[in-house]
């Protein structure tokens, strides 16, 4: 194919300075700039026509080459030409004035391909759920949990490679991870087709792990689960998620605690709810009554006369511990009160309620029939 003329890419003079080739590829970089002339095909094929020849005329030794020869800058395989190196590329968010969004998008395809396949990864974060009772949640526990892992292969050392042996770098790219393909005007670089873009191969897998670096498992993690946990909390253990890749910090260990419901105690926030039965002569005449609180024991409570049937009531601090998702506050305890009419009547009982009703003007023979307004 013909060489394009990066000069007149550029619109430069073949002897122009650094300074004036930086000026000229900023003033066309504008232009051309995608962002600037959405959807134009052509201006986006002529601003990558800029990025390349920027590219190689920015670098003096790249500068000298291109000068010096008829050689295919563009098929080049070797070690030389890599892919675009983002150093080369000044910031060029002052130039755009942050309106273009996806510069990194033109300039970082080909460098990040050989910047992160290489860079060491944090490990992936791992979620497992812990069941726990309603009294453990409570005052705290601390308890194992299986957590299913990435580790690090102990035979290889992470390395992926047989003991005894080393991965060497990658021949076909040198290393860089990426190729450069001739693309008409200007090189397209994509990921090694020897190493998968690792920039390194393994000639002699680790038997273990089989070349992975990595292997699963099951670890048995310690977690400290908070007094006053509620269902649902999440717990994290940081570095007891998988292992790192190339030398990376593992990932963290998320816990979601799954709490047993209680048959009495509802959590509510950091509240605790209690329904408590009380008799309606109770609820009329005003109680003294205990109330169990979630911790074991029992609180005294006093009812007032005439206490209606779901009146709440309560006990400031016996709710869930401090959290510090609850600001340090603990929880109260509140009293839910139910009145319980009786089913069945004894007699005296039944004669008792007679007298009261005719002290109330109340027709009991009527049944449930009342006025409505009176009382
Ligand atoms: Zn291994
Ligand atoms: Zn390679």
């Amino acid at each position: 194919m013909e060489r394009p003329d990066l000069y007149k890419v550029l619109e430069v003079s073949k002897g122009a300075s650094q300074e004036e080739i930086r000026r000229s590829y900023r003033r066309l970089a504008r232009k051309y700039h995608p962002d600037a002339n959405p959807g134009d095909k052509d201006a986006e094929e002529r601003f990558k026509g800029i990025q390349h020849a920027y590219e190689i005329l920015s670098n003096p030794e790249k500068r000298r080459e291109y000068d010096e020869g008829p050689r295919n800058f563009f098929g080049s395989q070797g070690a030389g030409q890599g892919p675009t190196q983002s150093a080369n590329f000044e910031d060029l968010s002052d130039l755009f004035g942050g309106g273009f969004g996806n510069l990194g998008d033109i300039f970082g395809r080909a460098s990040t391909a050989s910047t992160t396949t290489r860079t060491p990864t944090k490990g992936e974060d791992v979620t497992v759920s812990v069941k726990l009772k309603f009294k453990d949640a409570l005052e705290g526990v601390t308890t194992r949990v299986g957590v299913p892992v990435e580790e690090s292969c102990g035979e290889c050392r992470g390395t992926g490679a047989a003991p005894g042996t080393a991965p060497r770098t990658c021949p076909e790219c040198g290393g860089r991870g990426v190729q450069s393909r001739d693309q008409g005007f200007f090189a397209l670089s994509t990921p090694c087709s020897r190493c998968g873009g690792e920039g390194r191969i393994i000639e002699k897998p680790c038997s273990v792990c089989g070349g992975n670096g990595r292997i699963r498992s099951t670890r048995q993690v310690k977690v400290r689960i908070p007094a006053g946990a509620r269902d649902g909390m999440r717990v994290r253990v940081p570095g007891r998620g998988s292992a790192g890749k190339k030398g990376g910090p593992a990932g963290d260990l998320y816990v979601v605690t799954r709490v047993e419901e209680h048959p009495v105690f509802k959590r509510r926030g950091d509240d605790f709810v209690v329904e408590v039965p009380v008799s309606f002569v109770e609820a009329a005449l005003g109680a003294q009554i205990e109330v169990p609180r979630p911790e074991g024991g029992t609180v005294k409570l006093r009812l007032p006369a005439g206490t209606q049937d779901g009146k709440q009531f309560k006990v400031r601090g016996a709710g869930a511990p401090k959290t510090r998702a609850n600001g340090g506050e603990r929880g109260d305890l509140i009293v839910r009160v139910g009145v319980v009419v009786p089913k069945k009547l004894k007699r005296r009982e039944r004669e008792i309620l007679e007298a009261l009703a005719e002290e109330r003007d109340e027709d009991v023979r009527e049944g449930l029939f009342r006025k409505v307004g009176s009382s």
